[in-house]
């Protein structure tokens, strides 16, 4: 309940939200968002007392409205806020989540759904993967996704619970998991994605990064990789000194978990400035809070084991006519990590398009934001609906 007070607004604190709204005729909230959710019409609904015309507002438009809710950035809707001319824009992501905990009716009833006859693998339950499965039951395709881990959400599941409480995902699949058209199969990988294309009439593949990018430093072996650690905290000793590579979410996301588990210090290393990481100034302000050191303009070296703890040695770079450059004779050893954890991003495995498969999400346009996931997910469905 603490923790759902921090990431849900109360009644009142709703209520103050979007009596806000300007109900701005361009709708730039909307122009702003990737999958084009429409914030004046939910908040319209939820100005009237009509939760859940707002509720199925936001998931007709995202179907991981509640997830994307709490964990999209400030960069998109809010950004376009037209509120924030005449003070600070409206917290919009925070509303969105607000009304799908509040006002979410109980699962959605398909008997109406009037089958296509089109037959689509989507592979990889993650956020992409399953707007795309989605949005095509929803028009009438019988879809069959294939996850290789046992339980739906992909890299959600990175994301530590304070932001993203484990069950939000399932909350979001199961109000739009047309169980009639849907199969899922947990545990199963598919590796090569061509052995399914003379089966189906699409293979969707959403298979995002599954390949964390190396350091590509003597003493690398040492170094955890974010994806591992993010999966199974609870593995590993976090009880004194832990270093993070790298400055973007994930690397905020293990830097927070490693404090959340009990480590005294926590250091981040980012190659660049400090205003160049990529997260939002809200996260920034929550590093500091957490007493979270970022060391900024320093790369690591080279990792060495001393005893039953590591030592990092790393050494400070600038910028000569704009390209980073490692700096000469700035060198220096620290002592005493329990832990550090490479998060400087990860890669897609190599592929080539094929006629009737088709590439969507983190694995065919990079590293990227959930909601952009989704888009990606939804805009895949409704191309391959459009060939109907
Ligand atoms: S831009 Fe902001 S104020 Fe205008 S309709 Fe969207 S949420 Fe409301």
């Amino acid at each position: 309940m603490a923790e759902n007070s921090k990431i849900y607004l109360n009644k009142a604190q709703l209520k103050a939200e979007v009596d806000r709204c300007l109900n701005c005729k361009t709708q730039p909230c909307m122009q702003a968002c990737p999958t084009h959710c429409n914030p004046r019409e939910f908040i319209e609904y939820t100005k009237n007392g009509e939760g859940a015309k707002a509720a199925a507002s936001i998931i007709r438009d995202n179907i991981l409205g509640q997830t994307c809710g709490l964990v999209c950035p400030d960069k998109f809707c809010m950004k376009a806020c037209l509120r924030a001319k005449l003070d600070f824009a409206i917290n919009i992501p925070k509303v969105q989540a607000t009304i799908l905990e509040n006002y979410r009716q109980n699962e959605r009833e398909y008997q109406d759904v009037k089958e296509n006859g089109l037959k689509i693998a989507v592979i990889g339950a993650g956020p992409a993967g399953l707007a795309a499965a989605a949005k095509l039951a929803e028009g009438g395709c019988r879809v069959d996704i294939f996850e290789s881990q046992n339980c739906i959400g992909g890299a959600l599941n990175l994301i530590p619970s304070t932001r993203l409480p484990k069950d939000v995902v399932q909350k979001d699949w199961a109000y739009v998991f047309n169980r009639k058209l849907v199969t899922l199969n947990l545990n199963t990988e598919i590796k090569d994605v061509k052995s399914l294309s003379g089966k189906y009439d699409w293979v969707v593949v959403a298979k995002g990064e599954p390949n964390v990018s190396a350091l590509g430093i003597e003493g690398e072996e040492y170094a955890l990789s974010y994806m591992e650690y993010l999966r199974h905290p609870e593995k590993y000793v976090t009880d004194g000194k832990v270093a993070v590579v790298g400055g973007g979410n994930v690397a905020v996301d293990c830097a927070f978990t490693a404090k959340m588990q009990g480590a005294k210090e926590v250091e981040m290393f980012v190659r660049r400035r400090t205003s160049n990481m990529r997260i939002s100034r809200a996260e920034y302000m929550e590093l500091v809070d957490n007493n979270i050191d970022v060391t900024s303009m320093t790369s690591p070296e080279k990792i060495e084991k001393s005893g039953d703890l590591l030592d990092l040695y790393v050494h400070k770079n600038e910028f000569i006519n704009d390209k980073l450059t490692p700096m000469p004779d700035t060198t220096f050893k620290l002592s005493g990590f329990s832990l550090i954890i490479k998060a400087i991003g990860s890669r897609a495995d190599s592929f080539n398009e094929e006629e009737n498969i088709m590439y969507i999400g983190d694995c065919k346009h990079g590293a990227s934001t959930v909601v952009e996931a989704v888009a990606s997910g939804k805009q895949a469905a409704e191309q391959i609906l459009s060939t109907i």
